[in-house]
């Protein structure tokens, strides 16, 4: 019998009135969240009593750690209860510093399990983290649950790009997790050595740090240059790993069974209809060492709850993540995310890389692209093709300029391809 709608609410009110754990103990140890929880009645009656408490953003969680230093007071236990600590990585803002028991670290994993299983990832599989470790969370989870599952965890950090070409085909790696930019980064350097990718072991690539792999253009070209099925995945440190790309290619699946999530209107503030963008409200329902109630990710997406095709019972966001919420210019009248952009600008195979300051000018939006296309493309052609579908598709006006081969920064981590030069609205 497939769960019902219901059947999950009902395992998510039941997780977050957990005796021992959940919202009663975050009422009694924890400083951050006993003022939030103030005003409700424990054990909570239903979700929408839940849905009544107050958000938690970035910026609290980062004054509250601005004032009470080193790790603020979203702490339910005490500082040695701790084990593991990583941080934001900063592209928006100061750095939010985050903390985990081994029981919440654990939970971390278990949730990168159950994204392994969903897209059929198993013991016979040799995942290659194609990540150095730093304060980043990134793929650490990842590389701990592939251990869990019984696959082989390769580390592919601390490397060059053509290094880790060479290790991932040695070892005969069968999943690649990486940015879906740094994928595309080791398809370039494989073509300037020579190397096939498709005579390596990989059969999929699961990325995350960044939108992308829910992008057509970007997804098309990753498949064909690594002979590989391209998954997209998302998470933020604050919150866990909450998502895994539907297998009949129908959007993120939410991991329902470990989150809560809520979608509202970017305006307003209200929930939004089934299929309209709002930005993604997350609540995790395990990790209470460090737990995110009611938190807003700043991610747009849009949620359809209708049974899925792949026999999912969680809901799903087509087209992945669209964009961040502060990224959202508006064109007349409808909002347009830098996702968009890249997505058409991608849809040329010959661009290597590209940079795109946004400005506004006499209240119009004007796009300024450095673009770099490989060598003994038509540049000319490539240049007046991504200007008229930019115009014709998103009603964007854009001036091109053609890069220098290899001059464009090139990205491991999270791009920055897009940057505002004035004020925004
Ligand atoms: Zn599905």
């Amino acid at each position: 019998m497939a769960v019902t709608r219901e059947q999950i609410a009902q395992r998510q009110l039941e997780k977050l009135n957990l005796s021992g754990s959940g919202l009663a103990l975050l009422r009694k140890q924890n400083t951050f969240y006993r003022k939030k929880l103030e005003s409700v009645t424990l054990p909570i009656s239903s979700l929408e009593v839940f849905l009544g408490m107050p958000f938690t953003t970035k910026q609290e969680l980062v004054d509250d750690q601005a004032d009470n230093p080193p790790y603020g007071t979203n702490l339910t236990f005490e500082h040695d209860a701790y084990t593991r600590i990583h941080a934001t990585s900063g592209t928006t803002g100061r750095r939010l510093t985050c903390l985990d028991t081994n029981e919440s670290w654990a939970w971390f994993t278990f949730c990168w399990q159950e994204i392994y299983r969903a897209i059929g990832i198993t013991r016979e599989d040799r995942i290659f983290t194609a990540f150095g470790f730093g304060p980043f969370v990134g793929f650490w989870a990842g590389y701990e649950a592939a251990q869990q599952i019984g696959a082989l965890a390769i580390p592919g950090g601390a490397q060059s790009s053509e290094q880790r070409l060479h290790w991932l085909m040695e070892t005969r790696a069968t999943v690649l997790l990486s940015t879906p930019t740094y994928a595309l980064r080791l398809i370039e350097v494989a073509r300037e050595k020579n190397i096939d990718l498709r005579t390596s072991a990989i059969r999929n690539t699961i990325h995350a740090g960044e939108p992308g792999a829910n992008v057509a253009s970007i997804r098309k070209q990753i498949e064909s240059a690594w002979g590989a099925r391209c998954w997209d995945h998302a998470g933020m440190s604050e919150v866990g790993a909450w998502g895994y790309q539907c297998p009949d290619d129908q959007g993120l699946h939410l991991l329902e069974s470990e989150f809560i999530a809520e979608v509202l209107s970017v305006d307003t503030g209200e929930p939004v209809a089934e299929g309209e963008p709002g930005e993604l409200i997350l609540t995790n329902l395990g990790r209470w060492a460090m737990p995110a109630l009611r938190y807003r990710t700043g991610d747009v997406v849009k949620w359809v709850s209708t049974p899925c095709t792949c026999g999912s019972p969680f809901v799903r966001f087509p087209g992945g993540i669209l964009g961040r919420v502060d990224d959202m210019i508006q064109v007349r009248g409808v909002n347009v995310y830098p996702s968009a952009v890249e997505s058409i600008i991608r849809e040329a195979p010959a661009v290597v890389e590209f940079q795109v300051e946004i400005s506004k000018e006499r209240g119009m939006w004007e796009l300024h692209i450095d673009l770099e296309v490989a060598p003994g493309a038509d540049s000319e052609a490539i240049r007046a093709g991504v200007a008229e579908a930019l115009g014709n598709q998103l009603g964007i006006r854009a001036t091109i300029e053609l890069a220098e081969p290899s001059s464009l920064p090139r990205y491991e981590l999270k791009a920055r391809r897009f940057r505002f030069k004035t004020e925004k609205r």
